[in-house]
């Protein structure tokens, strides 16, 4: 999924004139992807003259600490250690579960293509 660095946007926008689908809009001076219209063309990221369209994988740590965050408002309901440490539990089976469905959907992708 593309993303627009809004410190590296100028506005200047080439990405709206060049999306098959629309899926760009300007926000004042920055563009920005709506993530229900785009279709993962890449074309964005191939034409922006400034590096401005970012890849997925650098909004990795971004992501960990959000999840974090969100553990830690969630633990915040709990006050003895038994209840935080049962929390915890769910929530590592909670991404267990995530990692699994990303990794079958990983495998299954392929199958698509015929
Ligand atoms: S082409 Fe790049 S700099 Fe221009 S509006 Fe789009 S993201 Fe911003
Ligand atoms: S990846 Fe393609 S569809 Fe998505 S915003 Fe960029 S140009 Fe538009």
């Amino acid at each position: 999924m593309p993303w627009i660095n809004k410190e590296m946007c100028t506005g200047c926008g080439v990405c709206l004139d060049e999306c098959p689908v629309d899926a760009i809009t300007m926000d004042e001076d920055t563009a920005i992807i709506n993530n229900e219209e785009c279709i993962r063309c890449g074309i964005c990221h191939d034409i922006c003259p400034l590096d401005a369209v970012r890849h997925d994988g650098e909004k990795v740590p971004e992501e960990i600490e959000a999840n974090l965050t969100w553990a830690k408002g969630l633990l915040e309901h709990y006050s003895t250690t038994e209840e935080k440490e049962e929390l915890i539990e769910r929530l590592k089976r909670f991404f267990e579960k995530e990692r699994k469905v990303a990794e079958k959907t990983i495998e299954k992708l392929d199958s698509l293509k015929d």
